[in-house]
């Protein structure tokens, strides 16, 4: 492929103007990201300037020059993997290298790949505006100088923002004032001296240690207690080192691919049915690995599960306590308001046991908040303290502070500022639409601070240097994603957060450690192995969501990335992954059997009152139950339930979690009645039975402890169906009062030619031919448009009111909707729930997809207004 210069390329394709940009590309900060990208533009042969408000290289490492100040991702991991011959060229010499080291790494990199040619020190880029006639931006910099370019790429890092701290009076101050986020260079000498340290977040925690060999004493504010665990610092650990050295690229390859940037054996283990020695044994290693990714990945379920990830965290508060000579210190530093991982835990050389340090001291600020900084201290609420400097170690307006820092005018003039100000809006973490040619690095919406960042910085890089590649040979000149694709991306990267215990915090995850920021969960926890796949997906499939033009034409595949729910895919992976041979090339009781071994291995639902089993009179026999009684005192609502199966699979019992869930949430006696199945008893057996179920409930809902008349009917899929069935039958003959109708993904038809069933054929679980094997083994062709087995076909006014919950990847969901329409053209009250990203089954996988709790919910309330209101007679 020719490589061809930006200022011909933009005499091309400009619009038919012929003024070029001065360059192709201008980028935006020289630290890990800005130079690695410089490096690659070049060798694709884009003509490249760098601005970097610093007076060298370095970003991150440039700044944060503070005593301690280290990397908390093992250097044989935080570094460049993009060069086998630079990898040769370096070696780290410790497990987490000090700044001083990565700096003259960074130099070293700089050097080797003769970077600083293009790189503008000392230049802050203060604006960049967007000219949508000539397809150009203009940045502005500090210099006076302003320098056209057809892309623009801020590099400006995740945390090279420091926020200011927001205390009243602090410019008073009349002694020393350092930031570790602005540590002078030539060092600071704090030997003999009263220091204060403000701020127990990473910085503090590192530099705390070193501060208090200084000085004569130290005075340690705190607001929040993080958790931190030992560095164990030491020469690289040999058994990363061996499997480098065994096989440097499987090595690099398992590190893109793991959910953090780091090679990891991921753990299935649950924190909530682990024994107590494995408990015990998994923390421990993780103590003594001294790396993060460990102590986060001590259960599978810790970072979403409260009771999992207390039972970590109280291991690390007993540690703490066991080195914390002064209990009501030890208390103090024992972090409590929030869960282990939802703020970022620190890796630490001796913090804790630097509070035995007779000089040292903890205010803990929540029992005795700063009233004020004096000119000679510190006011709390309770004291006064003087001090001779102060050491500010208060954090960053991390992840959006230096992109909207700088003013940046896409289209119509509008800002990111504007654009962003109730929360940043992002197409992969990358771009935004409305800002054409415009890139974030490890932006917001990317994995970037949650992750091994060395790694998610260099695949940002490749993929937008790839990107203009493409877009190079193919004569585009313009990428811009559209608003679908960007609220897709928005809604995926908030669908990640609201399964996890993230949002509980007070992180600056979620902003909210900067006064007015919007709490949103600013970066992509979905990982950075899914993350990549979701970008390598994007080009692949000839840039998704992307609007490209230039003299080589127009285009737009518009549409989302990533539609499924995220626990929904990853359920849906790891069934692909198990192969498993498909129900329908079964027999119905070799699929029971494997239906049945699989209800063995899920989890089993929340804890009820009581579980009583019986049996009602069917018209073939006797018909097993499973009831499950709430909690609190009776009498309750009764929900009647039918399971699901397609009518061949299930009984009372396939479908507990789902029952117990329902019971919780709608405090009602959820009875699970059992019925003949096909191919055995075909149609209409199944609908006798539950027809006769109907009948005994309602006249023993004394017994069953439920309240007379205070029913509903429930069921899920075919069970879904028979709720149906057998509501249209009771208004028919007077039946037993039934006050509502929940059907859960029902099958209301038999003809299988939706767009759903086209859409969702395969992949989903419930397949078409799955579809196809349950009607064949239930009912004849000629049965089958008959209201009986097709309610949808049947007489729908008078009806009570019903639930209808669809799942947009379900094959059977245009026909619940259509039984959802149908019955509100009848004058039938319907409330219809369209669960976004779910699929047929996913809603009822209690426990395993725990974005399903949220509709559950939802289903619950509504269930309960319609059980709990007065019926009209
Ligand atoms: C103390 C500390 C420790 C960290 N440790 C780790 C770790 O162990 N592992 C890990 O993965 N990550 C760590 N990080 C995160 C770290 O920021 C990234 O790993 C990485 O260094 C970011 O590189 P970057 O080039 O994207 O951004 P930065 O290194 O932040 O570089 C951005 C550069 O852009 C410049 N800039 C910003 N705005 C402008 C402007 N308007 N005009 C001109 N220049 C501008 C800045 O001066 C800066 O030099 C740490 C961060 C801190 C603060």
């Amino acid at each position: 492929m020719s490589h061809t210069r930006g200022a011909r390329v933009a005499a091309d394709g400009n619009n038919g103007t012929s003024a070029g940009p001065q360059v192709d590309v201008v980028v935006v900060g020289a630290g890990f990201s800005g130079l690695y990208l410089l490096h690659r533009l070049r060798a694709e042969g884009f003509s490249v300037r760098v601005f970097e408000a610093a007076s060298d290289v370095g970003g991150t490492w440039f700044w944060n020059r503070y005593p301690g100040a280290r990397c908390d991702i093992p250097t044989t991991d935080y570094t460049f993997g993009f060069d086998p011959e630079l990898e040769r060229e370096w070696t780290w010499s410790e497990k987490y290298a000090t700044q001083p080291e990565i700096l003259r790494y960074l130099q070293f990199v700089t050097d080797r790949y003769d970077l600083r040619r293009d790189i503008t020190f000392d230049a802050r880029v203060e604006g960049a505006e967007w000219d949508d006639k000539t397809g150009l931006w203009a940045v502005r910099t500090s210099t006076g100088e302003t320098v056209s370019c057809r892309y623009y790429v801020m590099a400006t890092g995740c945390l090279s923002v420091p926020k200011a701290p927001d205390i009243e009076g602090a410019p008073r101050f009349a002694g020393e004032v350092y930031f570790t986020s602005r540590w002078p260079h030539e060092g600071v000498d704090l030997t003999g001296k009263r220091v204060a340290v403000v701020g127990t977040g990473s910085s503090g925690i590192q530099s705390i240690p070193l501060i208090a060999q200084q000085a004569a004493q130290l005075t340690v504010f705190q607001r929040t207690p993080n958790f931190s665990i030992p560095a164990h610092n030491s020469p690289a650990p040999a058994d990363r080192l061996g499997r480098l050295a065994a096989d440097r690229d499987a090595y690099r390859t398992a590190g893109k691919w793991s959910r953090g940037g780091v090679p990891m054996e991921a753990t299935d283990i649950l924190g909530g049915t682990a024994s107590e020695d494995v408990r015990r044994e998994r923390f421990e290693a993780a103590w003594e690995a001294g790396e993060l990714f460990a102590i986060l990945g001590v259960f599978a379920d810790q970072g979403v599960d409260p009771a999992s990830n207390e039972i970590v965290s109280e291991m690390i508060r007993e540690k703490l306590r066991s080195i914390v000579d002064d209990p009501e210190t030890a208390e103090a530093l024992c972090p409590k308001d929030h869960y282990l991982g939802t703020k970022r835990p620190c890796l630490d050389s001796g913090y804790y046991a630097t509070f035995n340090l007779p000089h040292v001291r903890l205010v803990d600020l929540r029992k005795s908040p700063i009233t004020t900084i004096t000119e000679a201290g510190i006011d709390t609420a309770g004291e006064s303290y003087e001090f001779d400097a102060i050491v500010y170690a208060t954090g960053f307006d991390a992840m959006t502070g230096a992109l909207v820092g700088v003013d940046v005018a896409g289209r119509g003039g509008v800002t990111l500022k504007e654009k962003w100000a109730d929360g940043p809006s992002t197409y992969l973490g990358l771009t935004t639409a409305g800002f054409p040619n415009f890139f974030a690095l490890t932006g917001p919406g990317s994995p970037s601070v949650l992750s091994n960042m060395a790694v998610s910085i260099e695949q940002h890089v490749d993929w937008v240097t790839d990107s203009l590649v493409d877009l190079r040979a193919t004569g585009m000149t313009r990428i811009e994603p559209t608003l679908l694709a960007e609220d897709g991306w928005n809604q995926h990267v908030a669908d990640c957060a609201a399964i996890t215990l993230h949002p509980t915090a007070n992180s600056w995850y979620m902003g909210a450690n900067v006064p007015g920021k919007p709490r949103v969960f600013y970066p992509y926890i979905g990982g950075v192995d899914n993350y990549r796949a979701a970008c390598d997906e994007v080009r692949a499939r000839d840039y998704l969501g992307f609007r490209l033009s230039g003299p080589g034409g127009e285009q737009c595949h518009d549409g989302v990335v990533r539609r499924l729910q995220p626990d929904v895919a990853m359920v849906l992976s790891a069934m692909a992954q198990m192969e498993l041979p498909p129900l329908e090339s079964m027999s119905p009781p070799e699929a029971r059997a494997f239906m049945e071994m699989s209800a063995g291995m899920r989890p089993p639902g929340p804890d009820v009152g009581e579980v009583v089993d019986g049996v009602l009179p069917g018209p073939a026999g006797e018909l097993e139950y499973r009831l499950f009684r709430p909690a609190s005192p009776g009498p309750h609502p009764v929900v009647l339930y039918f399971h699901g199966g397609g009518w061949v699979l299930g009984d009372q019992v396939s479908d507990e979690p789902l029952c117990r869930d329902l019971c919780v949430r709608t405090d009602a006696v959820v009875v699970s009645v059992n019925y003949r199945h096909a191919p055995e008893a075909r149609c209409p057996a199944a609908a006798e039975d539950a027809w006769a179920a109907l009948q005994w409930v309602g006249a023993h809902a004394i017994e069953l402890g439920g309240i007379p008349d205070d029913l509903v009917l429930a069921g899920w899929s075919a069970g879904a169906n028979l709720v149906a069935v057998v509501t249209q039958r009771a208004r028919d003959e007077g039946g037993p009062v039934v006050r509502g109708q929940l059907l859960l993904t029902p099958a209301t038809d038999s003809s299988m030619d939706t767009g759903s069933f086209e859409e969702n054929a395969d992949g989903y679980v419930l397949t078409a031919p799955l579809m196809r094997w349950f009607w064949d083994h239930y009912c004849d062709p000629g049965q089958r448009t008959e209201p009986t087995a097709a309610p949808l076909r049947g007489r729908l006014d008078g009806l009570p009111p019903a639930i209808v919950v669809t799942a947009e990847f379900d094959p059977l969901r245009d026909e619940g909707i259509a039984y959802a329409e149908a019955l509100r053209a009848a004058g039938v009250p319907v409330e219809h729930l369209a669960a976004r990203g779910h699929t047929h089954t996913s809603l009822t996988m209690v426990g395993v997809v725990l974005s399903g709790a949220r509709v559950r919910e939802e289903i619950a309330l509504r269930l309960g207004a319609l059980l709990r209101e007065p019926v009209e007679v």
